[in-house]
């Protein structure tokens, strides 16, 4: 998460240097890259901490960014519940039930593991919401998991919920994550995949290519590759379903497509009182992924190359 370095001339998932301009979108050129297939923003002069400010967890106003953050955190309860059933199932016996949630936000997630009894501390870039979930309670570090100086081997997993698609260098983030948790310890992941029928349909119109907000899309053989380089092998993964309030999805839609249509059914579910209604949505274009350090043989997963 630095600020101001010259355009990427590389993949930052894989390295290689066979890339391709595909799009320009929100003034934002995404390149794909020929070899692990990322798509990526190679501008790295962007302002996140100016990004991640208030507005993105309230109001939007940028154009981006959440509705209210804790109503459709909220709404995804179920979901931060069926992550927690898979990371149990997968975590060893002889480890203690605590995690780190990296970019925690106000601590929706740690509310739900908490009430499993996990201990759970949270790193957040956004001041604003990190000291929202500070007023709550929780343990959470404004600032990066980098900044944040945990002690080695301290985490029996870390969790990166809608994050990694954020972040601008993931190689210094999972070398940091591979030092603060324990040797056999999980990471687990959920971000967008490109790989996904509707990522494929939607291609510039996916509403999840959406610089400078995400800097970075994955698909599920690109991220197992780029965990392995730092010793983990995946485990589990799926494709787990999201719900969403019809606020978000029509706020989101309008922000995104500047369609009239958008605007006006954002007004009427306002005027309906609607507005908080809960819709499951699973157009299967998120992957969730656990990959553990030193996985017996015979857990492992692999995946087909794109
Ligand atoms: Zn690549």
């Amino acid at each position: 998460m630095e600020d101001n370095f010259f355009p990427l001339t590389y993949c930052p998932v894989c390295g290689g240097e066979n890339t391709k301009k595909l799009w320009v979108k929100n003034s934002f050129d995404i390149f794909d890259c020929r070899s692990c297939r990322a798509l990526f923003v190679p501008d790295r002069s962007l302002n996140l901490k100016k990004l991640y400010s208030k507005d993105y967890f309230t109001g939007a106003a940028q154009g981006f960014g959440y509705a209210d953050y804790d109503r459709d955190k909220e709404a995804m309860r179920g979901t931060f519940e069926i992550y927690l059933a898979k990371i149990e199932k997968a975590l060893p016996r002889n480890l203690p039930r605590r995690l780190l949630d990296v970019g925690a936000a106000n601590g929706a997630f740690l509310a739900v593991a908490q009430k499993r009894n996990w201990e759970v501390r949270g790193v957040e870039v956004s001041d604003f919401a990190a000291a929202e979930g500070r007023k709550r309670g929780f343990d959470i570090k404004t600032g990066t998991v980098v900044e944040a100086k945990f002690p080695d081997a301290f985490f029996s997993v870390v969790t990166l919920w809608d994050v990694l698609e954020h972040i601008a260098d993931p190689h210094a983030t999972l070398k940091e994550i591979t030092r603060i948790t324990k040797g056999t310890g999980l990471v687990a992941v959920n971000t967008p995949d490109t790989q996904s029928l509707f990522a494929k349909l939607m291609r510039k119109y996916w509403h999840l290519a959406n610089p400078p907000e995400h800097l970075i899309l994955y698909n599920l053989e690109n991220a197992a590759e780029m965990l392995k380089k730092y010793g983990y092998a995946a485990v589990a993964h799926a494709h787990v379903g999201k719900s969403f309030t019809l606020e978000y999805i029509f706020q989101t839609l309008s922000h995104q497509q500047k369609f009239f249509l958008w605007r006006f059914l954002l007004w009427l579910v306002a005027r309906l009182r609607i507005r908080k209604l809960v819709i499951p949505v699973n157009v299967r274009d998120n992957f969730f992924l656990i990959a553990a350090k030193k996985a017996a043989r015979t857990q492992r997963v692999t995946f087909r190359k794109p």
